[in-house]
């Protein structure tokens, strides 16, 4: 995976999230209307206030995690573990397109 085909594929689950939040958001002001289609799997649980406040965290965490991603990738750091610099493989990369260590380091935090 190249940096070009990485960013890519964090800008797409950027801007899916930035939706998904609009609409979070939109659905906590607007309590009585009913839920977008595709929240239709969710709805049992997003009916709950504190879900979507959990849900809208989740997200914005997921955001800055992105956000960090795309920034490493600007500066060429981002097959750099950020906490031993040993190479981040390719296929965690694929797995998870905004990690930011390596296995290893993940797994031992
Ligand atoms: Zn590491």
């Amino acid at each position: 995976m190249n940096a070009n085909d990485l960013k890519q594929t964090l800008v797409e689950r950027k801007a899916e999230l930035s939706e998904r939040q609009e609409r979070v958001a939109r659905h906590t002001r607007h309590r009585d209307e009913p839920l977008p289609p595709d929240f239709a799997e969710q709805a049992v649980e997003l009916e709950n206030a504190e879900t979507l406040v959990a849900l809208d965290r989740e997200m914005s965490q997921e955001l800055r995690q992105i956000d960090h991603a795309l920034r490493r990738i600007e500066t060429d750091q981002y097959l750099d573990c950020e906490q031993c610099g040993k190479p981040i493989v390719e296929e965690r990369l694929m797995a998870l397109p905004y990690a930011t260590r390596c296995v290893q380091c993940a797994t031992e935090s």
